[in-house]
């Protein structure tokens, strides 16, 4: 479904990815893996329209999407959550979801949404920024399922979540690409990403440096090999 073609990008003189290569299939969960500063959230962006590549093609379906903005690639079911959660802090929860629900029955995005997390279901008249960090991300999350996209794109989901709140999290995703959902997810903690995930990609230094099956790896190979961690 999306294709990333010798992707070339940066910010002003800064070039920050070289050649990328990338294909996500229908319902494939794809990891996006690699150090600190390797340009994942920058790959994350070519590939939803927020950062228009300097050469190479971005294609949806086979039709060429590189010139195209990032609402664009939204009405061609693609979502987008980025990290540091990208809700309105001072709208409350259910303003946020009206937002979220882009035109949508608000009463029923609003009941899906607390039927997903019952945790909301008590502050939807809240300020969203008085949430907790967790509940934050559940809201920022919530965009991903009610609008019914094709391919869902995150951005470390789990930063600064306790591990209870992470599998909360996961459960979510794990549930849309039982869906059929497509799914890119950069996360730092690489157990996570390879138990959800069919597909790994490592990035370093802006360039792919391994793709494979995510059966026939291991964290602590990611880690030994291409994180130079373990
Ligand atoms: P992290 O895991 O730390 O979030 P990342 O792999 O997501 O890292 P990016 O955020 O894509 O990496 O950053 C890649 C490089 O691009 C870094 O050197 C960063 O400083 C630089 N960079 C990111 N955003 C900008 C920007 N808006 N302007 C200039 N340089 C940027």
């Amino acid at each position: 479904m999306l294709t990333l073609h010798e992707v070339t990008a940066g910010y002003g003189d800064t070039t920050v990815l070289r050649d990328v290569n990338l294909t996500v299939g229908d319902g494939e969960v794809v990891a996006l893996l690699g150090p600190n500063g390797a340009g994942k959230t920058t790959l994350l962006r070519a590939a939803t329209g927020f950062l228009r590549p300097r050469s190479g093609r971005v294609s949806l379906d086979g039709k060429d999407m590189t010139a195209e903005p990032a609402h664009r690639y939204a009405r061609r079911g693609v979502c987008h959550l980025p990290e540091g959660r990208g809700i309105f802090p001072s709208l409350t929860v259910r303003e946020n979801i009206a937002i979220q629900a882009r035109g949508r029955d608000v009463e029923k995005s609003a009941a899906e949404v607390v039927d997903l997390f019952p945790a909301l279901g008590t502050r939807l008249r809240q300020a969203a920024g008085s949430l907790s960090g967790g509940e934050q991300q559940m809201l920022a999350l919530s965009r991903a399922y009610i609008t019914s996209p094709r391919l869902v794109v995150v951005d470390e989901a789990s930063l600064g979540l306790s591990p209870r709140v992470t599998d909360t999290i996961y459960e979510l995703l794990a549930r849309l690409a039982e869906r059929g959902v497509s799914l890119v997810v950069v996360e730092q903690y690489v157990q996570r990403a390879l138990a959800l995930a069919r597909t790994v990609y490592i990035l370093n230094h802006g360039a792919v440096i391994h793709v494979g099956r995510a059966n026939d790896i291991t964290a602590d190979d990611i880690y030994e090999k291409y994180l130079g961690i373990g």
